[in-house]
């Protein structure tokens, strides 16, 4: 499965000329998942050439402004392209009246259904090849952060092993790679960890915004290969980050370290930042593997061997 993450809105509360407000898609194979839906998302969704119809799910991080204002306009156009499937929202309580009140005062209908669900955290979404959680994470408001997580996959077929065993190659290959136990010609049984090597690790994104150094991101994040955190401010201000409940970039880099991720990605920049140089570089001292966002910078999660 090719994994994929889009940046469309790297920027926080005020947008400006280079950073949109937050949103961020993740791309599993030709399945999109959208995390925030600020004002602007479907422009920047055409600009990185995805389209809305390969929308299964829209997970919310709260209800400040900054954060939903692009979801009635995404929904208004959505509603005038062919679609059966639902679309399934996800978000804190006040979700609901938030996307009913707009559908009742603008008027707009979708011929799909729009499935709102409120919730405040556990497991939102699973199938046979990823799930996505949610955890409460510490803003001025009830906020969610996001892990969407690939399963872990079954390990390499080892031909050789097979040949030792004198299994046929063809379909019985691929039962035993599917972890199913088979039964040779002679009668032997041929369990899948005879000819497997070990299972693959999966891989997992976390997108963590508006919020404050917590434990809670910590311990979701935990080995993620990629961490999208709230680096609204330089660690020069971080009383000022503390009374608006956001991060540092500096306190980013400590969750990401302590978390062990793969990679960090630092998100929601003040409008006050022109140049992200300085930003990165206060990050970097504690956790080298960071880079700032951009508007649609794409960030491709390789898979476990
Ligand atoms: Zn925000
Ligand atoms: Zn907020």
């Amino acid at each position: 499965m090719i994994i994929k993450i889009i940046i469309l809105g790297s920027g926080g509360t005020i947008p400006t000329l280079t950073r949109n407000l937050p949103a961020v898609a993740m791309q599993c194979d030709g399945r999109l998942f959208l995390f925030d839906c600020g004002e602007g998302t479907q422009m920047q969704m055409a600009r990185a050439k995805l389209s809305p119809g390969k929308l299964e799910g829209i997970y919310i991080s709260h209800l400040h402004g900054d954060h939903v204002m692009g979801l009635p306009g995404l929904l208004m156009s959505m509603g005038h392209v062919p679609r059966e499937r639902p679309l399934f929202i996800f978000g804190p309580p006040g979700l609901n009246d938030f996307v009913e009140g707009n559908r009742r005062s603008l008027g707009f209908q979708s011929q799909f259904p729009i499935k709102i669900h409120e919730t405040m955290g556990g497991r939102l979404f699973h199938d046979d090849t990823i799930e996505i959680e949610a955890v409460p994470a510490d803003h001025s408001c009830f906020i969610l952060a996001f892990s969407l997580k690939e399963h872990e996959r079954p390990g390499l077929f080892l031909v050789e092993e097979a040949r030792r065993l004198d299994v046929p190659p063809g379909p019985l290959y691929g039962r035993l790679q599917a972890g199913e136990i088979v039964t040779l010609p002679d009668g032997r049984e041929i369990r899948p960890e005879q000819v497997l090597g070990p299972a693959r690790r999966g891989r997992k994104m976390v997108y963590a915004t508006d919020t404050r150094p917590c434990d809670q991101v910590a311990e979701l994040a935990y080995k993620a290969d990629v961490l999208i955190h709230d680096g609204m401010f330089d660690d020069d201000i971080r009383d000022q980050a503390r009374q608006k409940h956001h991060s540092t970039v500096v306190q980013a880099a400590r969750i990401a370290k302590r978390a062990k991720v793969n990679k960090l990605i630092l998100t929601h920049l003040s409008s006050r930042y022109h140049q992200a140089g300085p930003l990165l570089e206060q990050a970097r001292r504690i956790f080298p593997s960071t880079r700032i966002a951009r508007d649609l910078m794409e960030i491709k999660v390789p898979m476990y061997k």
